[in-house]
């Protein structure tokens, strides 16, 4: 048996709520401007645009309740509170009548963004991965297992910056509904039981500083705390 030339590192995990087990992450994928109102703030017609994906690596996730470093190379960290999809299985073409067969649970996420590199890259029609997919950039809370929270197509989403509410939506307001999320990422990518999906942030998306305190949930489902040091 061949061994490794240096010692592999561990697999991302995220914490089960109610549970010791562990949930083994494979990908964290991300759906763009999944609410109307979130993607006029940002200068689209939601109308005219069907649903498209961004990844984040899966050792950017960190769990609720951490503190993190202001990240590097950014004056413009901008904080999107979104629902997590949690799939413990996966596949090519999911039809959307069979997509919620594939769902583990839920949590509530964070897809924290360098707005300023994102900017810039949109621009000059370069990826996103600079604005997207740097360290500790996807806070996430524990996962809830659906037989607990159901599949949740409503219920609030929200954010708090130091107690003020600065992002407050319903999920009844997502454009493409989770079934269709994963069908249609399933036509692009073959998904994969570990894999997450953020399912896209109501409006009210702006700029963190140090010192910062977050705390946001999503109803029926859980809460997510975080700190910018
Ligand atoms: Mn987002």
């Amino acid at each position: 048996m061949p061994s490794y030339v240096f010692p592999p590192l561990a697999i991302p995990t995220l914490a089960v709520a109610g549970s010791a087990d562990l949930f083994p992450v494979h990908r964290v994928y991300c759906v763009g401007r999944n609410f109307a109102d979130h993607a006029v703030e940002m200068g689209h017609d939601p109308s005219k645009e069907p649903p498209f994906f961004f990844q984040k690596n899966p050792d950017t996730l960190v769990p609720s309740g951490s503190t993190i470093a202001y990240p590097k190379m950014t004056h413009d960290l901008h904080h999107e509170v979104e629902l997590v999809v949690a799939l413990k299985s996966g596949g090519e073409d999911i039809p959307v009548e069979r997509a919620l067969d594939c769902v583990f649970g839920y949590g509530v996420g964070l897809d924290l963004t360098r707005r300023d590199l994102q900017g810039e890259a949109k621009k000059a029609g370069r990826p996103w991965e600079t604005g997207k997919a740097f360290e500790d950039a996807a806070p996430c809370s524990a996962l809830v297992p659906a037989e607990t929270t159901g599949h949740p197509a409503a219920g609030r989403i929200f954010l708090n910056v130091n107690g003020v509410l600065k992002q407050d939506g319903n999920l009844n307001q997502m454009i493409w509904k989770v079934p269709e999320m994963i069908a249609i990422l399933s036509t692009l990518f073959r998904l994969a039981p570990g894999d997450l999906i953020f399912a896209g942030t109501p409006a009210g998306v702006g700029p963190l500083v140090k010192g910062d305190h977050l705390a946001g949930g999503v109803e029926g489902v859980g809460e997510i705390a975080l700190t910018i040091a």
